[in-house]
């Protein structure tokens, strides 16, 4: 079967799912789908249009990523069958009947069309022997009980637009210490198998997905299997696909709000008015592997602590979003979660209670107590009343400086030196919230915790 056509679009087609449909017969053992589209570029930047694969069962990969370009022309080839796939779509047999292949133009510019090619060839041909790669049994997790655990919550691979593979990820991980990592890559689920199973004793593997929409990206974390991530105007919302998540098991957050949008990071802010915060219980405030960069993430946080003075309970959370090797010397946030236990459920479940905070090396905390003797940590709320705020912290340099900000509002603030502890005094009804920031001598977030909040 061989199937054929092109197209021309210009900027009114962007941020729109166009689909082409074609039978695949019964027996057919091999897809091949080449995709063809000029210019790469124009004066105003990157045109960006990527594929999403459906067999006749519903989603079969997705190839979030430029493709090879040459003399100005962007090609993406996609070769399946039920021992191989191209990263970013699944292995497995070629059921028969209808499939469609979607070009998802994240981004058409202005003034120059884009025209585009594409084939589809299906054979019938029995396989050669082509080596499978040898099922690794995965290794069990082992029993560890409540305690402090850091990972990372937000990294891609070749099964999307990142210039490394799974084993990659996990030795970056392995050398920076987590004791749990995180795949989501964009819009696609197709590399969690293989990283699944090269987990090992002391490093956890989590699944997700980055959402990767027109309007905002958004991770959905704990999940192993596509989500629809279509926005579409009366018929599917963020707050439904947020809703989603959540209903199968997942945590939903917020990725990098703040970022630069498009041309230059084509869909990367945050512009669901319907989700500022809506239902989303978490926002990740400090994404990349630096804290200043084009996620604007002292943007991200103030808009976190704004989201906060309006009693919204939203939870703040680090990705590196690592694409590849960092460069030498980067100091990127981890999140440090005090969880039940070592497992993916019970880390997703204290970053819902807000039970961690983010670093980039030093230990911090915060913890008060009322004068009746009730105490409570990060995440967890207090009766209203005169508390002593005890803030420990660990790790730092001795130009960093410790900062107690309450309401959004700088309260307290001192030189850390490597370590200290303080107690402060706060009379009944000066804060509804506080958290504790570390920041470095020239003004950088260091650390940050979640908040301690009172009740009203
Ligand atoms: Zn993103
Ligand atoms: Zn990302």
């Amino acid at each position: 079967m061989h199937y054929q056509l092109s197209g021309k679009l210009t900027d009114r087609d962007a941020k729109q799912h166009i689909l082409h449909a074609f039978t695949v017969p019964v027996g057919a053992t091999e897809l091949r789908l080449r995709f063809d589209y000029t210019p790469e570029r124009v004066a105003s930047g990157l045109n960006a249009l990527h594929l999403s694969l459906f067999d006749s069962h519903g989603f079969r990969g997705a190839g979030h990523r430029r493709g090879d370009v040459h003399e100005g022309v962007v090609s993406h080839i996609i070769e399946l069958n039920d021992v191989r796939a191209t990263p970013g779509y699944m292995v497995g047999a070629l059921p028969p009947g209808e499939w469609s292949v979607v070009i998802d133009t994240h981004m058409i510019l202005p003034d120059v069309p884009v025209t585009y090619q594409l084939a589809v060839d299906v054979s019938s041909d029995p396989l050669g022997v082509i080596p499978a790669v040898p099922a690794e049994p995965a290794v069990p997790i082992p029993q560890r009980g409540p305690g402090w655990y850091r990972g990372d919550l937000h990294g891609h691979t070749v099964h999307s637009d990142a210039s490394w593979d799974i084993a990659d990820l996990l030795a970056h991980a392995r050398n920076h210490r987590l004791d749990f990592v995180t795949l989501s890559d964009h819009n696609t689920v197709s590399g969690l198998v293989e990283f699944d199973r090269l987990a090992r004793p002391e490093l956890l593997t989590m699944g997700g997905i980055e959402l990767t929409t027109y309007a905002g990206h958004a991770l959905a974390l704990g999940i192993r299997r596509w989500i629809d991530w279509r926005v579409r105007s009366g018929t599917r919302s963020m707050p439904q696909i947020a809703a989603e998540v959540e209903a199968a098991g997942g945590l939903f957050i917020i990725a990098h709000p703040m970022s630069v949008g498009d041309p230059i990071c084509t869909g990367c802010d945050w512009r669901y008015r319907d989700m500022l915060p809506g239902p989303a219980r978490c926002v990740e405030v400090w994404n990349g592997g630096e804290w200043e960069g084009e996620s604007n993430n002292e943007d991200a946080l103030a808009l976190w602590y704004v989201w906060l003075n309006q009693g919204q309970r939203v939870v703040a959370t680090a990705g590196t979003d690592i694409h590849g090797p960092l460069p030498p010397g980067a100091r990127p946030g981890f999140n440090v979660v005090y969880a039940e236990s070592f497992s993916e459920a019970a880390i997703l479940r204290a970053i819902t209670q807000g039970h961690l905070y983010l670093s980039n090396g030093p230990q911090i905390e915060v913890h008060g107590r009322t004068e009746e003797g009730v105490s409570a940590g990060m995440g967890d709320s207090l009766p209203s009343g005169r508390t002593t705020i005890t803030a420990c912290w660990e790790g730092c340099t001795s130009t960093d400086r410790v900062r107690l900000i309450a309401d959004g509002e700088l309260l307290r603030e001192q030189e850390a030196g490597e370590r200290g502890e303080q107690h402060w005094q706060l009379a009944a009804g000066e804060a509804a919230w506080c958290v504790l920031e570390l920041r470095d001598a020239t003004g950088r977030l260091r650390a940050v915790t979640n908040p301690l909040s009172w009740l009203v």
